[in-house]
């Protein structure tokens, strides 16, 4: 993301001339401060600090209030503080842990200072009658309030001066010292009071910090300072700053999307009497939702700008159907269309059903995943790359440089969250003369806030409605001491002629683990259940063997089908209403809405028992609460964002897309609106600004460097 960043930047730094309004200290190289050579330069650049400029925008993580002395009958439990007062006595104990206790009273209360680690000489110095200034966290001892290991020196009988600022903690490295960042920030803070940067806000954001008020605010705020708000991220300064880096972020994704849009692709016309008799032919009505949405995709194929489009749809809203009908107008107008998913499983279960779907209409399909090897391979390589396949179903072998396509029109892209934001746009250069034009789906619902910041390069319609005669599934949580339990039920529900899941978590990614899990709790549960048909499902089996269970699994030859994860994404069997999920703590919430998705496709009531190891943490039980809760994917989404963060709902952690400076989501949700609205303005009345914005926050500058 960060490369994709930087060529947008780089992108609007060629439009427009070199990148203006970049006060100096931006270019100011660090060893231009006092106390930084070339070594330390080294270590502060492998750190990502550059440049003068990068420090200012490395934030203290917390800060210490040292500006003023607590008395001790007023130290609040959990908090920091700066107390001063007389040593009453010093002992040595020797409880579970040898520590050394110092008796430390001001006249308001009485202190107990706690040392595990000391010396005889230090036992010495801190004698009856010495007056001590200490600095720590106040815990409660067994003798009331305690500091362990404070910092402390001795202090005279005339008041020792306090701090005027409060003390910032920065985030520290290896070979980087706290004392020493501190010295290093403060006086890139000097330097940037001498020259403050452009405040690229200025007419847009009527705030009553600039930037580099705001900057040097964060870096050294006052004595008084609300500290609370500074912990939580709501003070007026640290508000200033999310606004602008999340405005950056805003638009470095839409001038992407500029970018994309002033390509060429082909439009393709709206083909809507074959579409009524594709739909005819269907079992089902497609609902109002999914009518929508098929029309403003039917809209933006039909135009000359490449479709940029995002369909977000609950579990089991119906996105195939409306891949399909979007495929059908690109093939109708002559192109191909590749339809990419994450799993060998739902790129196999596409296939199967497109080629249903398409049984009475002269398509072509290829079908192409890493599995596909040797003559196979060959074969669809060469269809592909002569355009006698019209539809190439797949999984990421389609991103393989080797497959180039003879007229790539349409690319369609399943359960986008799964392929992280990184490879969004790899495909689209398949194509030589022209850009296809792109629809990814996905069924992790993104909370608007951050789809304003993760998305903002796509167009988003919402399948917000389920087809008809769906039940919510009915969610229970149980204690794995009631394992049998469960069993049994599992074996009555199928006695009735239900079919069940019953899903093996582990939190390790290999594919391995997995494997062995599945495969004993298969052999447990077959042996335990000889009336059943058991079947077993896993990433490790090949491909044919896979697909060869669930066509069984589908046709009702199975009753009980164990399985990994695999399944989590796409996979439809509706007879099937009843899921158990081992271990659900493991997972996240969108995850474990996903598969639960499996169930509560047909008209049968459905069930999907969450069956948790206690003890569960208390974060653990209100996911698995919410889940229980609702059936509503967004309200989950909501409650994931909350409790686990953007970066592990996005699965996109390592790709740096939600790694802010000074944001936070969802805490900082509310400036979103005042956020777009600043983009708007920005880019109509100071369009110059935005490329040097972009460049300020996400990283571009490297490329501004070279240009
Ligand atoms: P998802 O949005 O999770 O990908 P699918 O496309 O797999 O959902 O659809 C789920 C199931 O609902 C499939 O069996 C599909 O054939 C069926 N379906 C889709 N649209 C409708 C509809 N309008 N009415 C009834 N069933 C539908
Ligand atoms: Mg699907």
């Amino acid at each position: 993301m960060r490369q994709l960043r930087r060529e947008a930047a780089a992108g609007v730094a060629t439009q427009n001339g070199m990148a203006s309004g970049m006060a100096p200290i931006v270019a100011q190289e660090l060893t231009g401060l006092r106390g930084v050579g070339p070594k330390l330069a080294a270590r502060l650049e492998a750190y990502g600090i550059e440049r003068v400029e990068d420090l200012l925008f490395h934030f203290p993580l917390r800060y210490q209030d040292r500006t003023r002395v607590t008395p001790i009958g007023g130290l609040v439990e959990g908090s920091e503080a700066v107390v001063e007062g007389e040593v009453r006595g010093a002992d040595v104990t020797f409880g579970r842990r040898r520590s050394l206790l110092v008796v430390l009273q001001d006249g308001t209360g009485t202190l107990t200072l706690r040392f595990f680690h000391f010396s005889n000489a230090q036992k010495q110095a801190l004698r009856p009658g010495v007056r001590l200034r200490c600095f720590g966290q106040v815990r409660a001892g067994p003798r009331g309030a305690e500091l362990v290991h404070p910092e402390y020196r001795a202090v005279g009988p005339v008041p020792a001066p306090v701090e005027d600022r409060l003390t910032p903690i920065y985030p520290t490295t290896e070979g980087i010292g706290q004392q020493q960042g501190r010295k290093l920030c403060t006086q890139a803070v000097a330097l940037l009071k001498r020259q403050p940067p452009e405040d690229l806000l200025a007419g847009v954001d009527d705030d009553s910090f600039t930037l580099a008020e705001a900057i040097a605010y964060l870096h050294a705020p006052p004595a008084g300072a609300a500290l609370d708000a500074l912990q939580d991220g709501r003070h007026p300064a640290q508000l200033r700053l999310a606004r602008e880096e999340l405005l950056a972020h805003h638009l470095s994704l839409r001038h992407l999307r500029a970018r994309e849009r002033a390509h060429r692709a082909p439009a393709m016309a709206a083909d809507s009497a074959g579409l009524r008799d594709f739909l005819a032919r269907l079992p089902f009505a497609p609902t109002g939702a999914q009518e929508r949405v098929m029309a403003e995709i039917a809209a933006d194929l039909a135009g000359e700008a490449p479709m940029l489009r995002l369909v977000q749809g609950d579990v089991g809203s119906g996105k195939t159907l409306v891949a399909a009908a979007a495929a059908r107008q690109a093939i109708a107008a002559g192109y191909q269309v590749a339809i990419m998913a994450p799993t060998e499983l739902l790129a196999e279960q596409h296939r199967v059903n497109f080629e249903g779907w398409f049984a009475e209409e002269p398509v072509a399909i290829a079908w192409l995943s890493g599995r596909v090897k040797g003559v196979a391979r060959r074969e669809a390589l060469a269809a592909i790359g002569d355009g006698s396949a019209d539809l190439v179903v797949g999984t990421h072998a389609l991103f393989q440089d080797a497959v180039s396509f003879a007229r790539l029109g349409l690319l369609i892209v399943d359960e986008q969250h799964r392929f992280g934001v990184h490879q969004r746009l790899s495909l689209k250069d398949k194509a030589a003369d022209w850009r296809p034009h792109q629809l990814v789906m996905t069924a992790t619902p993104i909370p608007r806030t951050l789809s304003m910041v993760a998305y903002a390069d796509l167009d988003c319609s919402v399948i917000d409605e389920l087809p008809p005669g769906r039940k919510p599934v009915n969610t229970v949580l149980v204690d794995s001491a009631r394992r049998d339990t469960v069993i049994e039920r599992v074996a009555s529900a199928c006695a009735e002629g239900r079919q069940a899941y019953w899903v093996c978590t582990l939190v390790e990614e290999s594919d391995v683990l997995q494997a062995q899990a599945a495969e004993a709790t298969y052999e447990e549960l077959a042996a335990g259940l000889p009336a059943l048909r058991v079947g077993l499902v896993h990433g490790k089996l090949p491909a044919a063997r896979k697909a060869g269970v669930m066509a069984a699994f589908k046709a009702g030859e199975l009753d009980l089908l164990v399985a990994t994860t695999v399944i989590e994404v796409g996979v439809d069997v509706p007879r099937a209403s009843l899921m158990v999920i081992e271990n659900p703590e493991r997972l996240g919430l969108a995850q474990l809405h996903q598969l639960r998705g499996r169930v509560g496709r047909g008209s049968a009531a459905s069930h999907c028992v969450l069956l948790y190891q206690s003890p569960l943490s208390a974060n653990g039980r209100e996911r698995l609460q919410a889940l229980r809760k609702s059936n509503d994917g967004f309200f989950i989404a909501r409650k994931d964002l909350e409790l686990r963060g953007p970066g592990e709902v996005l699965g996109t952690r390592q790709t740096g897309l939600m790694d802010f400076r000074v944001a936070r989501l969802p805490e900082h949700e509310d400036l979103l609106d005042a956020v777009q609205e600043q983009a708007a303005a920005l880019s109509q009345r100071y369009p110059e600004r935005v490329a040097p914005l972009i460049e300020r926050w996400t990283g571009a500058r490297q490329v501004f460097a070279g240009v």
